[in-house]
Protein backbone atom coordinates (compact mmCIF):
# COMPACT_ATOMS: atom_id res chain seq x y z
CA UNK A 1 0.00 0.00 0.00
CA UNK A 2 1.34 3.25 -1.00
CA UNK A 3 2.15 5.14 2.61
CA UNK A 4 0.55 8.43 1.73
CA UNK A 5 -2.99 6.72 0.69
CA UNK A 6 -2.72 4.39 4.08
CA UNK A 7 -1.75 7.96 5.94
CA UNK A 8 -4.76 9.00 4.43
CA UNK A 9 -6.73 5.91 4.85
CA UNK A 10 -6.56 6.10 9.02
CA UNK A 11 -7.02 9.75 8.87
CA UNK A 12 -9.91 9.21 7.08
CA UNK A 13 -11.40 6.67 9.94
CA UNK A 14 -10.05 8.39 12.86
CA UNK A 15 -12.75 11.52 10.86
CA UNK A 16 -15.65 9.18 10.45
CA UNK A 17 -15.63 7.34 13.89
CA UNK A 18 -15.13 11.55 15.50
CA UNK A 19 -18.06 12.56 13.20
CA UNK A 20 -20.21 9.22 14.51
CA UNK A 21 -19.35 9.66 17.90
CA UNK A 22 -20.60 13.56 17.83
CA UNK A 23 -23.93 12.16 16.16
CA UNK A 24 -24.13 9.57 18.40
CA UNK A 25 -24.02 11.57 21.66
CA UNK A 26 -26.25 14.18 19.83
CA UNK A 27 -28.53 11.92 19.38
CA UNK A 28 -28.49 10.63 22.86
CA UNK A 29 -27.85 14.20 24.44
CA UNK A 30 -31.73 15.03 22.33
CA UNK A 31 -33.12 11.83 23.75
CA UNK A 32 -32.03 12.30 27.12
CA UNK A 33 -33.40 16.18 27.17
CA UNK A 34 -36.46 14.98 25.64
CA UNK A 35 -37.71 12.35 28.21
CA UNK A 36 -36.68 14.64 30.96
CA UNK A 37 -38.80 17.74 29.67
CA UNK A 38 -42.00 15.33 29.19
CA UNK A 39 -41.06 13.38 32.67
CA UNK A 40 -41.03 17.39 34.26
CA UNK A 41 -44.08 17.98 32.57
CA UNK A 42 -46.03 15.08 34.15
CA UNK A 43 -44.88 15.20 37.21
CA UNK A 44 -45.78 19.46 37.67
CA UNK A 45 -49.08 19.21 36.19
CA UNK A 46 -51.88 17.63 38.63
CA UNK A 47 -53.94 15.01 36.78
CA UNK A 48 -57.38 17.40 37.16
CA UNK A 49 -55.36 19.93 35.60
CA UNK A 50 -54.63 18.22 32.65
CA UNK A 51 -58.03 17.34 32.02
CA UNK A 52 -59.72 20.55 32.87
CA UNK A 53 -57.64 22.04 30.00
CA UNK A 54 -59.21 19.37 27.77
CA UNK A 55 -62.73 19.78 28.24
CA UNK A 56 -63.85 22.11 31.04
CA UNK A 57 -66.61 20.55 33.21
CA UNK A 58 -70.01 22.68 33.68
CA UNK A 59 -70.54 24.75 36.31
CA UNK A 60 -73.25 23.21 38.99
CA UNK A 61 -76.62 24.12 38.42
CA UNK A 62 -78.20 27.00 40.42
CA UNK A 63 -80.92 25.90 42.86
CA UNK A 64 -84.00 27.99 44.61
CA UNK A 65 -84.43 28.31 47.92
CA UNK A 66 -87.78 29.34 49.41
CA UNK A 67 -87.35 30.68 52.92
CA UNK A 68 -90.79 30.81 54.66
CA UNK A 69 -91.66 32.27 57.70
CA UNK A 70 -95.33 31.56 59.44
CA UNK A 71 -97.24 32.96 62.54
CA UNK A 72 -96.42 36.40 62.53
CA UNK A 73 -96.17 39.37 63.69
CA UNK A 74 -94.79 38.27 67.39
CA UNK A 75 -92.10 38.70 69.30
CA UNK A 76 -89.57 36.92 67.06
CA UNK A 77 -90.87 39.06 63.46
CA UNK A 78 -88.24 41.52 63.87
CA UNK A 79 -85.18 39.54 63.97
CA UNK A 80 -86.55 37.25 61.01
CA UNK A 81 -86.87 41.30 59.50
CA UNK A 82 -83.75 42.82 60.77
CA UNK A 83 -81.60 39.54 59.08
CA UNK A 84 -83.26 39.26 55.88
CA UNK A 85 -82.94 42.91 55.22
CA UNK A 86 -79.48 42.86 56.48
CA UNK A 87 -78.75 39.93 54.05
CA UNK A 88 -80.55 40.73 50.97
CA UNK A 89 -82.43 37.71 50.63
CA UNK A 90 -85.69 37.26 49.37
CA UNK A 91 -88.30 35.72 51.82
CA UNK A 92 -91.98 35.86 52.25
CA UNK A 93 -93.47 35.41 55.92
CA UNK A 94 -97.17 34.08 56.15
CA UNK A 95 -99.32 36.31 58.35
CA UNK A 96 -102.07 36.01 60.81
CA UNK A 97 -104.48 38.14 60.34
CA UNK A 98 -105.24 38.97 63.84
CA UNK A 99 -101.60 38.87 64.97
CA UNK A 100 -101.46 42.02 63.22
CA UNK A 101 -103.95 44.00 65.58
CA UNK A 102 -102.24 41.53 68.96
CA UNK A 103 -100.18 44.95 70.09
CA UNK A 104 -98.67 48.03 68.92
CA UNK A 105 -95.75 46.56 68.30
CA UNK A 106 -97.12 44.25 65.98
CA UNK A 107 -98.88 46.74 64.19
CA UNK A 108 -95.71 48.52 63.59
CA UNK A 109 -93.53 45.56 62.20
CA UNK A 110 -96.37 44.44 59.68
CA UNK A 111 -96.15 48.06 58.76
CA UNK A 112 -91.93 47.59 58.22
CA UNK A 113 -92.24 44.02 56.59
CA UNK A 114 -94.88 45.36 54.55
CA UNK A 115 -92.48 47.70 52.86
CA UNK A 116 -89.46 45.82 52.54
CA UNK A 117 -88.05 45.33 49.12
CA UNK A 118 -86.95 41.33 50.17
CA UNK A 119 -90.12 40.71 51.85
CA UNK A 120 -93.19 39.30 50.31
CA UNK A 121 -96.18 38.66 52.30
CA UNK A 122 -98.86 35.94 52.30
CA UNK A 123 -101.60 34.79 53.76
CA UNK A 124 -101.52 32.14 57.01
CA UNK A 125 -105.38 32.78 57.32
CA UNK A 126 -107.06 34.99 60.00
CA UNK A 127 -107.53 33.21 62.79
CA UNK A 128 -104.75 30.12 62.54
CA UNK A 129 -107.70 27.81 63.33
CA UNK A 130 -107.15 28.93 67.14
CA UNK A 131 -104.97 25.99 66.87
CA UNK A 132 -107.90 23.60 66.49
CA UNK A 133 -106.79 22.30 63.13
CA UNK A 134 -109.23 19.26 62.85
CA UNK A 135 -112.45 20.64 63.76
CA UNK A 136 -111.67 23.83 61.64
CA UNK A 137 -110.77 21.71 58.61
CA UNK A 138 -114.11 20.06 59.15
CA UNK A 139 -116.13 23.29 58.00
CA UNK A 140 -114.79 24.07 54.27
CA UNK A 141 -116.89 27.18 53.94
CA UNK A 142 -115.60 28.54 56.83
CA UNK A 143 -112.22 28.02 56.46
CA UNK A 144 -112.29 29.96 53.04
CA UNK A 145 -114.07 32.74 55.12
CA UNK A 146 -111.16 32.55 57.38
CA UNK A 147 -108.85 33.37 54.62
CA UNK A 148 -111.06 36.01 52.80
CA UNK A 149 -111.12 37.70 56.19
CA UNK A 150 -106.88 37.82 56.26
CA UNK A 151 -106.28 38.89 52.75
CA UNK A 152 -109.16 41.65 53.27
CA UNK A 153 -108.23 42.81 56.52
CA UNK A 154 -104.30 43.25 55.82
CA UNK A 155 -105.32 44.19 52.17
CA UNK A 156 -103.18 41.82 50.45
CA UNK A 157 -103.01 41.82 46.66
CA UNK A 158 -101.85 38.21 46.64
CA UNK A 159 -103.72 34.76 46.77
CA UNK A 160 -100.52 32.30 48.02
CA UNK A 161 -101.60 31.03 51.10
CA UNK A 162 -100.68 28.36 53.64
CA UNK A 163 -102.63 26.27 55.74
CA UNK A 164 -102.58 26.79 59.02
CA UNK A 165 -101.72 23.15 60.63
CA UNK A 166 -101.17 21.20 57.64
CA UNK A 167 -98.95 21.06 54.58
CA UNK A 168 -101.54 21.38 52.01
CA UNK A 169 -100.54 22.46 48.16
CA UNK A 170 -102.80 23.67 45.31
CA UNK A 171 -100.49 24.96 42.54
CA UNK A 172 -101.28 24.25 38.72
CA UNK A 173 -98.88 21.16 38.97
CA UNK A 174 -99.09 20.51 42.65
CA UNK A 175 -101.86 18.50 44.79
CA UNK A 176 -101.18 17.24 48.06
CA UNK A 177 -103.18 16.72 51.21
CA UNK A 178 -101.08 15.36 54.07
CA UNK A 179 -103.96 14.84 56.39
CA UNK A 180 -106.67 13.66 53.89
CA UNK A 181 -109.97 15.23 56.52
CA UNK A 182 -108.39 18.35 55.15
CA UNK A 183 -109.21 17.62 51.76
CA UNK A 184 -112.33 19.32 51.35
CA UNK A 185 -111.05 22.54 52.70
CA UNK A 186 -108.12 22.72 50.51
CA UNK A 187 -110.41 21.91 47.67
CA UNK A 188 -112.49 24.54 48.16
CA UNK A 189 -109.73 26.90 49.17
CA UNK A 190 -108.71 26.16 45.06
CA UNK A 191 -111.83 26.74 44.03
CA UNK A 192 -112.06 30.27 45.40
CA UNK A 193 -108.40 31.49 43.85
CA UNK A 194 -106.44 30.32 46.53
CA UNK A 195 -103.07 28.80 45.45
CA UNK A 196 -101.87 26.66 48.58
CA UNK A 197 -98.29 26.13 48.86
CA UNK A 198 -96.88 23.58 52.20
CA UNK A 199 -93.44 22.73 52.67
CA UNK A 200 -90.29 20.62 51.57
CA UNK A 201 -88.96 21.30 54.61
CA UNK A 202 -89.32 22.45 58.22
CA UNK A 203 -86.33 23.96 60.97
CA UNK A 204 -88.31 22.76 63.86
CA UNK A 205 -88.53 24.36 67.78
CA UNK A 206 -89.75 22.75 70.61
CA UNK A 207 -92.37 23.93 73.19
CA UNK A 208 -90.19 26.61 74.91
CA UNK A 209 -89.71 28.10 71.02
CA UNK A 210 -86.14 26.89 70.87
CA UNK A 211 -84.89 25.51 67.68
CA UNK A 212 -84.13 21.84 67.72
CA UNK A 213 -81.78 22.07 64.79
CA UNK A 214 -78.64 24.09 64.20
CA UNK A 215 -77.73 25.87 60.98
CA UNK A 216 -75.60 23.47 59.95
CA UNK A 217 -78.46 20.31 60.38
CA UNK A 218 -80.82 21.85 58.53
CA UNK A 219 -78.00 22.87 55.90
CA UNK A 220 -77.31 19.16 55.48
CA UNK A 221 -80.56 18.45 54.80
CA UNK A 222 -81.20 20.91 52.41
CA UNK A 223 -78.26 19.33 50.11
CA UNK A 224 -79.47 16.39 50.56
CA UNK A 225 -82.93 16.47 49.53
CA UNK A 226 -81.20 18.74 46.23
CA UNK A 227 -78.94 15.69 45.58
CA UNK A 228 -81.57 13.08 45.99
CA UNK A 229 -84.44 15.12 44.29
CA UNK A 230 -86.71 14.80 46.96
CA UNK A 231 -88.65 18.16 46.51
CA UNK A 232 -92.13 18.85 45.35
CA UNK A 233 -90.02 20.37 42.06
CA UNK A 234 -86.61 19.48 41.07
CA UNK A 235 -84.32 22.55 41.75
CA UNK A 236 -86.56 24.30 44.30
CA UNK A 237 -86.80 23.74 47.51
CA UNK A 238 -89.45 25.58 50.19
CA UNK A 239 -87.93 25.89 53.36
CA UNK A 240 -90.96 26.53 56.40
CA UNK A 241 -89.38 28.38 59.89
CA UNK A 242 -91.36 30.14 62.20
CA UNK A 243 -91.26 34.01 63.63
CA UNK A 244 -91.23 32.55 67.31
CA UNK A 245 -88.36 30.49 67.51
CA UNK A 246 -86.17 33.47 66.79
CA UNK A 247 -87.31 35.68 69.29
CA UNK A 248 -84.11 34.71 71.57
CA UNK A 249 -80.66 36.14 70.71
CA UNK A 250 -78.76 32.89 70.21
CA UNK A 251 -81.24 31.21 67.80
CA UNK A 252 -81.43 34.48 65.98
CA UNK A 253 -77.91 34.04 65.63
CA UNK A 254 -78.35 30.77 63.83
CA UNK A 255 -80.32 31.51 61.34
CA UNK A 256 -78.29 34.44 60.27
CA UNK A 257 -75.45 32.25 60.29
CA UNK A 258 -77.70 29.88 57.67
CA UNK A 259 -78.60 32.47 55.82
CA UNK A 260 -74.67 33.65 55.60
CA UNK A 261 -73.38 30.08 55.04
CA UNK A 262 -75.97 29.27 52.53
CA UNK A 263 -74.88 32.30 50.40
CA UNK A 264 -71.22 31.52 51.11
CA UNK A 265 -72.02 28.18 48.83
CA UNK A 266 -72.44 30.27 45.93
CA UNK A 267 -74.80 27.55 44.22
CA UNK A 268 -78.57 28.56 45.91
CA UNK A 269 -81.00 31.44 44.66
CA UNK A 270 -83.48 33.22 47.34
CA UNK A 271 -86.70 33.81 45.72
CA UNK A 272 -90.03 35.30 47.39
CA UNK A 273 -92.83 32.47 47.58
CA UNK A 274 -94.80 33.91 43.97
CA UNK A 275 -91.72 33.00 41.95
CA UNK A 276 -91.92 29.35 42.55
CA UNK A 277 -92.82 27.35 39.45
CA UNK A 278 -96.30 26.92 38.05
CA UNK A 279 -98.52 29.59 40.04
CA UNK A 280 -101.21 31.25 39.25
CA UNK A 281 -101.57 34.77 40.40
ZN1 LIG B 1 -98.88 28.49 61.46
Amino acid sequence: MDPDSEAEQVASQILKTTLLTVVFSSCNYFKTETSASVSTIQLSLPKDSVVKSQSPSPKKKRKTIYLTFDDGPNKGTNNVYQIIDKEEVNATLFIIGQHVYGSKEQAAIFDSIVNSRYIEVANHSYTHAHNKFVKFYTVPDSVVSDFKRCADSLHLTSNIIRTPGRNIWRTNTINTTDINTSTAAADSLQQNNFTAVGWDLEWHFDNNLKLTETDDEVINEIDSLFAKAKTKTPDHLVLLAHDQAFANTADSAYLHQFIIKLKAKDEYDFENISKYPALKN
